[in-house]
């Protein structure tokens, strides 16, 4: 993913900023290079489509890199997109965040729905 903005960055002349809300910056892109820029952030797995789901889901590390994590966030992270992504499912687009244990490391600062792993709550 890194080569994957070093590319983004170099092929368009743009500069990347990292935000503390997990996303990614890359600008001034020219309006002949966005194409291309989007191209290779998608093909590197960024989403780049602000309607998506992946938004407004944020995770602590989990398993297996924290010790106290009760399992792998990102694999719950991956399966809570499938789910709000269904047709099927009834969601208010509200944000989630996702927690290996009752500590909730990085979980934002304003209302969202916290999912503690192993929990019944
Ligand atoms: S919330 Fe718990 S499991 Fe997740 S990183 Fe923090 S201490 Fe580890």
């Amino acid at each position: 993913m890194q080569r994957a903005l070093l590319d983004a960055a170099e092929h368009s002349d743009s500069t990347i900023i990292l935000t503390p809300w997990r996303g990614v910056i890359v600008t001034p892109v020219p309006t002949d290079q966005a194409s291309n820029v989007a191209a290779l952030l998608q093909e590197a797995g960024l989403v780049l489509d602000p309607a998506s789901p992946w938004s407004r889901i944020s995770a602590c590390i989990g398993s297996p890199g924290c010790a106290r994590s009760r399992g792998d966030t990102r694999s719950q992270a991956v399966k809570l997109v499938r789910r709000l992504s269904s047709p099927d499912t009834s969601d208010d687009g509200s944000p989630y965040h996702i927690a290996g244990c009752e500590r909730a490391c990085g979980a934002p600062h304003t209302p969202h729905t916290l999912v503690l792993l192993g929990s019944s709550t």
